[in-house]
């Protein structure tokens, strides 16, 4: 049942590449780097902690999310509970991220995509969460509007019609593979005429048998 689940994390490298979202979740590959090692590292922190109480706001750590309506699963680093004027708790998720704020809306997907998990868990609106960037120490407040809800909805559609597919979109080389962590195992440059890392093996496996 969970392999036809999509998992949160996909829907940021889907909208980062399609190619590296195709190579973690349907080739298994992957390979951390400087910049993964970092995110990594925030994110075992932000999750270290399980529960603590401030005034009028409760945090819960690594919570697991799960949507059946939509298919999909994953973890939230962190998820504030702020208690409204009717006493009502009302979750605010935060995700914490090494870099700063992008120019594209995969953050706030990837945030959004939790939003909709605990609303479904919890049977609650959530107006808004926040991302927290680790190299500008900024916290960015989100509003779960239609259009981002929209936007998360169709990106994890296409994501799971990509991973069903099984096939590996092929390679295609842009300014944004010199930070990706996959570059050495993608090889973009080499792959723009094949689709697989498997089939690039069977093919060096091939000429050197022939030799
Ligand atoms: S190296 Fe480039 S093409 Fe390959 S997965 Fe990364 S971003 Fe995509």
């Amino acid at each position: 049942m969970d392999e036809e689940f999509v998992m949160i994390s996909a829907l940021s490298h889907y909208m980062y590449c399609q190619r590296r979202c195709a190579l973690v979740h349907i080739e298994q590959a992957w390979v951390e780097n400087v910049f993964t090692a970092e995110g990594r590292i925030m994110h075992d922190k932000a999750h270290e902690e399980n529960f603590e109480i401030r005034k009028n706001i409760k945090i819960e750590r690594g919570i697991p999310l799960r949507s059946n309506e939509l298919g999909l699963n994953g973890k939230a680093d962190v998820v504030e509970f702020h208690k409204d004027e009717f006493d009502k708790w009302i979750p605010f998720p935060v995700e914490y991220k090494r870099g700063k704020s992008k120019s594209d809306n995969s953050d706030k997907v990837q945030l959004c995509a939790q939003a909709l998990c605990l609303e479904e868990i919890l049977n609650v609106k959530i107006p808004c969460g926040a991302l927290f960037y680790g190299q500008t120490k900024r916290r960015e407040d989100v509003n779960f509007d239609e259009s981002l809800r929209i936007e998360t909805k169709e990106t994890i559609k296409k994501v799971y019609e990509l991973v069903m597919t099984k096939i590996t979109p092929k390679a295609e080389y842009s300014k944004k593979c010199k930070e990706c962590s996959l570059l050495e195992i993608c090889l973009p440059k080499t792959f723009e005429k094949r689709t697989t890392v498997a089939n690039y093996l069977k093919d060096i496996i091939k000429s050197s048998e022939c030799e």
